[in-house]
């Protein structure tokens, strides 16, 4: 199948390639602001008003942008523009930047390319940044893996990025954009400011995103640390997928988010059992399995005295608990219930921490990819237009 999409990839005539290059991201979701001061960063830009060019906006130049009324108010530090339905801020030139800043809540400017979409949101204003695809990407990307890490961590989290955008771009339809920028999609504060290796991550891998073997894009779940191993997607999630399946993986477990430690007494571990998981803690052989368990990997499931009824998902502990992760053993000292744990995060797909040290150690960001996701492909997104135009 490799070879396969190699050469088609080969005979796609670069027109092919459009669909997929611009994203529209709702900027503070969920926290919109009623009022925003832009200004151009570098660069020049152009504000539309229902349609007409109203003013031309460059670094000398500050907008006040306000919901008054239901309709987007404008005005520079000394003269009104006027009120719209729709405000349009497109730029002149490739690689102009545009800072905002909200008169209100947390006024850290954030700075973003490309262009603007502003709408009026009962109150409050709904911004969008039309971004090309991979400018939004190295955004992300800083926001995912911080800036400390190397060029090649930076190239798998890039291709995981784009691939998630890519695979959840209706998740706000209703809304008039895209993705959102928090969290809930992926986060988004800024574009990539803080190491040029990000954006040459990005750069490197343009286009690049991930598929199964039926030439869908994968989801493509990660989490801080597996701890040692990884899980397949059935045993946290409701559905098999065949890419995310378990495997052992010894490139995190140095690092210090792979262990660690919760404490209770002997009386409240036991109570939450019985109260939450109906479990018989009066029976002396299951009282005493549930003080004392050591698995030699992950278990999924606790089938405490071995007769397949009193079962517990590992992943209900660890959400009624707050734990870090499902993947612990458990020891009573004295009065004390001591849970051992491994990992940070639910363990599905690639393991952040180990592709890290796996990048620091040389390793392709592809071999790093294929480590982690089982029988996938990496296509360009020409590949993937091509087949959805069939
Ligand atoms: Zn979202
Ligand atoms: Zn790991």
């Amino acid at each position: 199948m490799r070879q396969i999409l190699i050469f088609i990839l080969a005979l796609l005539p670069a027109a092919v390639f459009s669909s997929t290059k611009i994203l529209q991201i709702g900027i503070y979701h969920k926290d919109e602001p009623k009022e925003v001061i832009v200004q151009a960063n570098d660069g020049s830009y152009k504000v539309y008003g229902n349609g007409q060019e109203i003013f031309d906006l460059d670094s000398k130049s500050i907008l006040r942008i306000q919901n008054k009324n239901g309709l987007i108010h404008l005005r520079t530090l000394s003269e009104e523009i006027g009120s719209y339905a729709l405000i349009e801020i497109k730029r002149n030139s490739w690689g102009s930047i545009m800072k905002l800043q909200r008169t209100d809540g947390d006024k850290k400017h954030r700075e973003y390319n490309d262009d603007f979409i502003i709408k009026p949101l009962s109150s409050t204003l709904r911004i969008i940044n039309e971004v090309y695809i991979e400018h939004y990407v190295a955004g992300v990307v800083e926001s995912e893996a911080g800036a400390k890490e190397p060029k090649e961590y930076y190239k798998v989290q890039s291709v995981i990025c784009r691939t998630y955008a890519l695979n959840n771009r209706r998740r706000h339809e209703a809304e008039g954009f895209q993705l959102c920028d928090k969290v809930h999609c992926q986060v988004y504060h800024s574009r990539s400011l803080a190491n040029p290796d990000i954006l040459k991550g990005t750069q490197e891998t343009i286009g690049i995103v991930i598929v199964d073997s039926d030439i869908n894009l994968v989801t493509a779940a990660f989490s801080s640390n597996c701890g040692g191993y990884t899980c397949n997607s059935e045993d946290v999630w409701s559905g098999y997928l065949d890419y995310l399946r378990a495997i052992e993986d010894d490139n995190c477990i140095q690092e210090p988010h792979s262990y660690w430690r919760y404490t209770t007494t002997t009386d409240t571990w036991l109570n939450y059992l019985k109260n939450n998981h109906d479990f018989p803690i009066n029976d002396p052989i299951a009282r005493n399995a549930v003080l004392n368990y050591c698995p030699e990997s992950r278990d999924i499931t606790w089938d405490i005295d071995h007769d397949g009824v009193d079962r517990i998902d590992f992943k209900n502990i660890r959400y009624d608990l707050k734990l870090q992760s499902a993947y612990f053993s458990i020891e009573q000292v004295q009065d004390t219930v001591i849970l051992e744990g491994h990992g940070y995060g639910h363990g599905v797909g690639l393991c952040q921490e180990g592709a890290m040290n796996m990048a620091k150690r040389g390793i392709p960001y592809d071999e790093i990819l294929h480590y982690y996701y089982n029988n996938i492909h990496l296509v360009n997104l020409s590949v993937i237009d091509f087949f959805r135009a069939e």
